[in-house]
């Protein structure tokens, strides 16, 4: 089996509530998503998708997915999609860093892996745990009561996992956080997820006006030294996220005790088999982990969902079903939520098949 073409479509994603507002007052209204087609001899395409939560959140942006594939695309011609690792060698060999760029062709040849051997991806990855995936909801920045009510809102649909979107003015901050909880149950998590958006002791007075609520905090500044001085001096549940985008930052991170739960995006990793490893690493270190990635729609969520499905359960924090957040379905096949929880499809591969009249024409062709 080998590589003879890869494609990419570009598609806007608008979002169902008008906007994602985080921390720093970043936001995006429609994201520009990538979704990218790995074509063999043989006839056989496989998909992957590749979405930055916009042009600054991570070193990552949508058009430079397409300028990479573009760069990295003759590398991969002629290549067995089927050997990640080699694949991932020579992705690593022909292109330095921008992970997120080979994120989308690795997914895609996992997606080829799996119609091979006629298996879905889950069970490639490590077998299918329990019967379904734990979701959470992001909470985008508002107002306080507004904020506390979409929390409510989103409860009464299923959700018991909430990311409240906070990193902003500190006093407002305080207000979100008690506001979310004193709506939630005493079995619901809520994480208040700063985004790197806090000073250090802009954080600290934060942790420390919530110190009697049961409230995971995330990420609360930039800089990891900065993080771990506030998880230091704190007893509340600590996420890191941001700074964790490497083997050496996740090994870094276990061996200062610096987090209880890390959050793996698969494109801030560079794919699923990089995806894949640093989640083995976590369930031998006993780390739980949020499984998800920067953005995205079907085909996004559908290989979250495999890495989820194929993770123990204990290790499980929480996952995203990002294609119910968007106005436009872009493949069918895509898990669907139900009460707060997805499953991966038993299909082959990943299990889903684009939506070629959503998409639009090609903006990368490799052949
Ligand atoms: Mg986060």
């Amino acid at each position: 089996m080998k590589i003879a073409r890869l494609f990419a479509h570009r598609v806007e994603l608008p979002l169902i509530e008008g906007s994602y507002k985080w921390s720093g007052g970043k936001s995006v209204s429609v994201f520009d998503s990538t979704l990218v087609g790995v074509e063999t001899e043989c006839g056989l395409t496989g998909y992957g998708e590749v979405c930055p939560l916009g042009p600054f959140y991570l070193p990552a942006y949508a058009e430079g997915v397409r300028a990479g594939l573009r760069e990295l695309g003759p590398h991969l011609l002629g290549m067995d999609p089927r050997e990640l690792g080699k694949l991932n060698v020579r992705m690593d060999a022909a292109l330095k860093g921008h992970p997120y760029v080979k994120s989308g062709i690795d997914i895609a040849c996992w997606d080829l892996l799996g119609k091979a051997a006629e298996l879905p991806v889950c069970v490639l990855m490590g077998g299918r745990f329990g019967e379904s995936v734990r979701l959470y909801r992001a909470i985008s920045q508002i107002e306080p009561d507004r904020m506390a009510e979409n929390v409510a809102g989103y409860r009464d649909q299923g959700y018991t996992r909430f990311q409240l979107k906070v990193g902003g003015d500190p006093d407002t901050d305080i207000q979100r956080i008690r506001a979310a909880r004193a709506v939630l149950q005493p079995t619901d998590r809520l994480v208040a997820d700063a985004n790197t958006g806090w000073t250090q002791h802009e954080a600290m007075r934060v942790v420390r006006a919530v110190h009697d609520l049961d409230v995971y905090i995330e990420q609360p500044c930039l800089s990891y030294q900065e993080c771990l001085a506030v998880r230091r001096n704190t007893s509340h549940p600590f996420v890191l996220d941001e700074n964790i985008d490497s083997l050496d930052m996740l090994l870094q991170a276990k061996s200062d005790l610096a987090m209880d739960v890390v959050n793996l995006k698969i494109s801030k990793l560079g794919g699923l088999t990089k995806a894949k490893q640093a989640r083995d690493l976590c369930v031998s270190m006993g780390i739980a982990m949020t499984l998800e990635d920067s953005w995205g729609g079907d085909v996004t969520t559908a290989a979250i969902a495999h890495l989820a499905h194929s993770t123990p359960e204990p290790f499980r924090f929480t996952s995203t079903d990002f294609n119910s957040y968007v106005t436009v379905s872009t493949a069918e096949g895509a898990p669907k939520r139900q009460d707060g929880m997805m499953a991966a499809s038993s299909e082959p591969g990943l299990g889903v098949t684009p939506k070629w009249e959503v998409l639009g024409p090609r903006v990368v062709e490799i052949a």
